[in-house]
């Protein structure tokens, strides 16, 4: 079995945010030369998490809304006593900071309405994202 690491750097604008790597992972998935496998995609922080959904420019604002209502920041938190940002980590636990998408004839399978996302939450941030591609 073949495998292939790569970290990806992105740096977020705003404390919540949605940023798509779709391109930078499909990149890594190619050189990586795995013709069949799995690419996992992780996000090394606790305030950050990986979404796979549509790119459409409504979304990703009502993507943002729905974590902030969710998960509203300053809710008495007992995190907040320590460095203000419960939230962040609330949202990043139950959203989760991997994906897993299969990889087939040297591709990555994603559906048309299917890119990936690194979600901020406690930005703005230079964050790691980690792509490691499994496979023969
Ligand atoms: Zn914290």
């Amino acid at each position: 079995m073949k495998t292939f690491f790569e970290e990806i750097s992105v740096s977020t604008r705003n404390r919540t945010e949605v940023i798509d790597i779709t391109r930078h992972v499909e990149e890594i998935t190619k050189k990586s030369v795995v013709t069949n496998g799995l690419c996992i995609i992780h996000s090394v922080h606790s305030t950050t998490a990986i979404i796979v959904n549509e790119h459409e420019a409504g979304l990703l604002k009502d993507i943002v809304k729905k974590v902030q209502q969710d998960f509203p920041k300053g809710a008495g938190w007992l995190h907040d006593r320590v460095d203000d940002n419960a939230d962040a980590h609330l949202a990043s636990s139950f959203t989760g900071p991997s994906r897993i998408l299969p990889v087939k004839d040297g591709r990555l399978i994603r559906g048309t309405w299917q890119n990936i996302f690194l979600l901020e939450l406690d930005g703005p941030r230079t964050r790691r994202v980690i792509v490691e591609v499994l496979g023969e």
